[in-house]
């Protein structure tokens, strides 16, 4: 297996290269809040020694919440205790906003620790002796940290934002698990810690309490605080805006695991045993347009251009996939053959894995959620690729209207638009076939045109007289895959782009006429 390079932000694997970037507030420093190089821990055992953090390589940036999952055994306790100092490193290093903590002594860790980081534990581990109100005020006092009366005053409104003032002078044996726990986050909170670490800190509670304590963590994120969280519940993990898979002591690669969210850990873990890293040099092709293709690629480090061949043969650039997004899935859940290009930056290296056919149709096979995950994105991807490759419509605006678009499906006969009505919704026609027709004063139909994939139709209405000039219905025997834009994205999307401008304005004569011509000839008969 390998292990991840520093790694930092988070890509959702979507066709669309949108950034979905955390992004830190301004006045806070950029630098990464942990920084861990060659993290080894081994342990001496009458069996020998045994190695149970092996060569870890991370960093985390100030504001991350950070989901660290495995099977039980496999080294996360271990490795959140070194970063804790309540086990100390074999060797490698840990510099946590700059401080060397791997080389401190245990007196300075504990100072270091005091001012510095928050610790929950899955057993709470509250003073049984003392009040809640006592065990959040005992942080502050040992650190010697604010006033007397500053203490008490701080305790209370930490035990408010954890909803706990009402029991602050209760023993924790007077309260509820979940509630205790709750107390435990107050107490890490007491010194204003940036980072707060948690070994399963739900593991202990029922899954409603748990979600709350969860949410307790969500809020601390968003005001500011840096979280680690081991946990079991992958459904909690999968709310996070990263997660650290381990196995057997080593970081599973963060990027592959991102590509595919929809696996289970155990399958993860295998095909991270599998695969090997490939690294392409800037400016090679990975996968080309129209030959047969038999791999699947997932972005590990550096990215990708994907191309599509216009009927002149030129090639135009349609997307840029970033680490954690894959490719090459669609020739191998479809025809075989490749429907794009895709090359390496001509700025990086990228590395990427590659499965082969019968990799893939194992975990296609063994997952129906990254089946259906890989089914929605082919079919963005193919209507997006579409889309662009007739029109040349501006990408950005393209993908941003597309994202949050669904296609919608007629089937034959259905009408779409009615002639005489008043609408100001454009139409395009991603499958299928739609046929136009007029109605002539009798209220008889005459078909005017029929339109098939890749067409649009709606834009006079748009662009005009908001009146329907004629009707648009869905061919007999056929259907129709349409999305549906509304004035202003099309707005959007022609001025975006002066070549579909045009190319509006042309056909948007040319059927006006069609439309005369007809009403004209049916007239004179
Ligand atoms: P996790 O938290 O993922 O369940 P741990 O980090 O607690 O895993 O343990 C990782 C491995 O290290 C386990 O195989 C465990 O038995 C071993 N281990 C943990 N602590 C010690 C120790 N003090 N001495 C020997 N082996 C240990
Ligand atoms: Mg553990």
């Amino acid at each position: 297996m390998f292990l991840m390079k520093f790694s930092r932000l988070i890509l959702t694997p979507t066709f669309i290269s949108s950034s979905k970037l955390v992004t830190m507030p301004s006045n806070i420093s950029t630098s990464p809040l942990i920084e861990i190089k060659n993290l080894i821990k081994t342990y001496k055992t009458p069996a020998g020694d045994f190695t149970a953090v092996n060569n870890i390589d991370v960093e985390v940036q100030r504001g991350e919440f950070v989901a660290i999952i495995g099977k039980s055994g496999s080294g996360k306790s271990t490795f959140i205790n070194m970063i804790t100092g309540i086990d100390r490193p074999s060797s490698g290093e840990i510099v946590i906003d700059g401080a060397p903590v791997h080389s401190f002594n245990e007196s300075q860790m504990a100072a270091w620790r005091g001012k510095n980081l928050g610790i929950v534990f899955q057993f709470f581990q509250l003073f049984p002796t003392l009040t809640l109100l006592e065990n959040v005020i005992l942080p502050m006092e040992l650190n010697n940290l604010y006033t007397k009366s500053e203490r008490k005053e701080r305790a209370m409104s930490l035990l408010e934002k954890v909803e706990m003032t009402q029991q602050a002078h209760k023993l924790p044996s007077a309260v509820s698990g979940g509630q205790q726990q709750r107390v435990a986050i107050a107490r890490a909170l007491a010194n204003d810690p940036p980072l707060i670490v948690a070994d399963e800190p739900t593991g202990n509670l029922d899954s409603k309490t748990a979600a709350k304590i969860f949410a307790l963590f969500e809020d601390l994120v968003a005001s500011g605080k840096t979280i680690l969280m081991v946990t079991h519940d992958s459904d909690l993990a999968r709310r996070v805006n990263r997660t650290i898979l381990i196995s057997d002591g080593e970081i599973v690669n963060e990027y592959l695991v991102r590509a595919l969210s929809q696996l289970t850990q155990d399958q993860l873990v295998e095909v991270a045993r599998r695969v090997k890293p490939q690294v392409f040099a800037p400016d090679t092709n990975i996968i080309r347009e129209g030959e047969i293709g038999d791999k699947f690629y997932i972005l590990l480090d550096g990215k990708a251009n994907v191309y599509l061949t216009e009927s002149g043969g030129s090639q135009v650039l349609v997307n840029q996939l970033k680490r954690g997004q894959y490719f090459g899935e669609m020739a191998l859940l479809g025809n075989g053959i490749r429907t794009a290009t895709v090359k390496s930056s001509a700025e990086e290296p990228v590395t990427a894995v590659a499965l082969d056919n019968e990799a893939f149709n194992r975990l296609i096979a063994d997952s129906n959620k990254l089946r259906d995950e890989l089914t929605g994105i082919i079919e963005k991807r193919n209507i997006f690729n579409q889309l662009q490759a007739i029109s040349s419509f501006d990408q950005k605006t393209l993908s941003a209207i597309l994202k949050e678009m669904k296609p919608i499906e007629f089937e034959g006969g259905h009408e779409i638009i009615k002639q005489g009505d008043v609408g100001n919704t454009f139409y395009l026609l991603l499958d299928g076939k739609v046929d136009i027709l007029l109605k002539d004063e009798h209220g008889e139909e005459i078909l005017v045109n029929q339109l098939s994939k890749g067409a649009y139709f709606g834009e006079m209405a748009v662009m005009g007289s908001k009146r329907r000039q004629a009707s648009v219905r869905v061919s007999k025997n056929s259907f129709a895959k349409v999305i549906e834009l509304t004035a202003q994205e099309f707005e959007d999307l022609t001025s975006s782009s002066d070549h579909f401008k045009e190319h509006v304005k042309d056909l948007s004569s040319v059927r006006k006429k069609q439309l005369e011509g007809t009403s004209k000839r049916k007239v004179r008969k």
